[in-house]
C-alpha cells in the first residue's frame, strides 16, 4: 500500500475502491508509513507550530436526538445548562488574557440561541478581541443565519459531516436529519466565506471500509479547512451505550491519510481521541494533527458536557492547561503557538491587504 499512499501524498484524487482498499488492507507498517508522512508534510505547511483554540460549550441543551450523543433531548439523565451571553463573554476574555486568539463556541442545538442572541454575542467578542478568531460550532442553521452570524464577525464554523454515506448517516441519526441537508450546510457555510471544518467519527456503529472511502473521497472533494477526527466513544445513556470504541490506530491512520489528502488543513489532536488513550494526543500531533482545543468553560458545567463517557480533562482550569500543554509538546518537539492560526490560504491573503 506504500505505493498509493505516495500517490496520495503526490496530491492524486483517489477512487472510492482504492480508499476502499487502503482501509482493508493496510498494514501496522503501513500505517506508521503514512503517519510519518503526514509528519512530514504537516511540517512543511506548518512548521513545528500547534495552534490552540480555547473551546466554551455554550449548551448542553440540544433538540435533536443522534443515537451516539449523550446530549440527545432523549437522556433524561444529562444536566441540561445554557451559559449566560456574559459568562461566554467572560470564558473568552479570560482565554484571551492567557494569550489565546481563538474562540470556539460549541453546544447543541439550543433553541433560546436565536441569530438576534447569537449575532449580538458574536459582536460583542469581535468589539473586544478584533485580534481573534472566533468559531462557531452550534449545528445546522439556515443560510442566512450563517450568513448573520458571519457578517456579526464569526470566521469559522465546524459542523462535523458525521459520515458520507447516506444509509450510515441514517443508522445514527433520526429520520429528521438527513446527509443531503448537512452537506447544505457544510456548502452555504463555504460560500458565505467561513473557514468550514467537516470531519467524522471512527468506529461509529455501522462503519465500513466503504462509508469511510466515502468520508475520505469526500474530504478530498469539498476540501474543508479544517478536519476533526477522533474515535466514536459510547455514552451509556443512548442507544449506542454498548457499542465498542472505535481503535487507536484506526483512529491514527484516519488523521494520517486525512493530512496527505489535505496537506494545508488544521486537523486537531482530539479530545475524544485523549479520552481513549492518553497517549493518542501526542502520537496525533506526530501523525499530521496541528491543533489542540483546551477547555474554556466554566469549571461548573464541564462535567455537563458529556458527548461521551469518560470525557477526559487536561486541568481544571485554563491557565493550568496551557502550562500542561505547553510542556506536552514540549516533549515532543512541537511548539505550542498562541496565534489566530488560520488556514494557509486564509493567512496568506490577509497578508496581501
Ligand atoms: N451540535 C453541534 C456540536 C456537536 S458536538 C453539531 O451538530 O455540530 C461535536 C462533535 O462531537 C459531533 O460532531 C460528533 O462528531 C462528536 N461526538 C458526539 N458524540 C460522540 C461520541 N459518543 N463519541 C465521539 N464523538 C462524539
Amino acid at each position: 500500500m506504500k505505493a498509493l499512499i505516495d500517490r496520495l501524498a503526490g496530491g492524486e484524487i483517489l477512487t472510492l475502491e482504492q480508499w476502499q482498499g487502503l482501509f482493508e488492507r493496510r498494514t501496522p507498517q503501513d500505517e506508521i508509513y503514512a503517519r510519518n508522512l503526514a509528519r512530514e508534510i504537516c511540517q512543511q505547511h506548518y512548521g513545528r507550530k500547534v495552534y490552540l483554540r480555547g473551546l466554551v460549550e455554550i449548551s448542553s441543551i440540544c433538540k435533536n436526538d443522534c443515537y451516539y450523543c449523550g446530549l440527545r433531548r432523549s437522556n433524561a439523565q444529562c444536566q441540561r445548562y445554557r451559559l449566560t451571553p456574559e459568562e461566554i463573554f467572560e470564558s473568552c476574555r479570560e482565554g484571551h488574557a492567557l494569550g489565546l486568539r481563538t474562540f470556539v463556541l460549541q453546544g447543541g442545538e439550543d433553541a433560546w440561541f436565536t441569530d438576534a442572541r447569537l449575532c449580538e454575542i458574536v459582536r460583542r467578542i469581535r468589539r473586544a478581541f478584533p485580534d481573534s478568531a472566533i468559531t462557531l460550532s452550534l449545528g445546522e442553521r439556515s443560510r442566512e443565519s450563517y450568513q448573520k452570524l458571519f457578517d456579526a464577525g464569526a470566521n469559522r464554523y465546524l459542523l462535523r459531516h458525521e459520515t458520507a454515506d447516506e444509509t450510515h448517516y441514517g443508522q445514527l441519526h433520526p429520520p429528521e436529519l438527513s446527509l443531503s441537508h448537512r452537506m447544505d450546510c457544510l456548502r452555504a457555510l463555504k460560500d458565505v466565506g467561513y473557514q468550514v471544518g467537516a470531519g467524522f467519527m471512527v468506529g461509529s456503529p455501522h462503519q465500513t471500509a466503504r462509508t469511510l472511502a466515502k468520508d475520505m473521497a469526500f474530504l478530498q472533494e469539498f476540501r474543508p479547512h479544517m478536519v476533526g477526527i477522533g474515535p466514536f466513544l459510547p455514552h451509556h445513556a443512548t442507544p449506542f451505550r454498548d457499542e465498542p470504541a472505535g481503535g487507536l490506530q484506526d483512529t491514527l491512520f484516519c488523521v494520517a491519510l486525512t493530512r496527505l489528502a489535505l496537506p494545508e488543513a488544521l486537523i486537531p489532536a482530539t479530545t475524544a481521541l485523549a479520552t481513549l488513550e492518553v497517549s493518542g494526543r501526542d502520537a496525533a500531533l506526530l501523525g499530521g494533527a496541528n491543533v489542540i482545543m483546551p477547555n474554556l468553560s466554566p469549571a461548573g458545567v464541564r462535567k455537563k458536557y458529556l458527548l461521551y463517557d469518560n470525557k477526559r480533562a487536561f486541568g481544571s482550569e485554563a491557565a493550568e492547561s496551557l502550562r500542561l500543554i505547553h510542556r506536552a509538546l514540549a516533549q515532543i518537539g512541537r511548539e505550542m503557538s498562541l496565534s489566530r492560526g488560520d488556514h494557509i490560504s486564509i493567512a496568506a491573503k490577509e497578508e496581501h491587504t
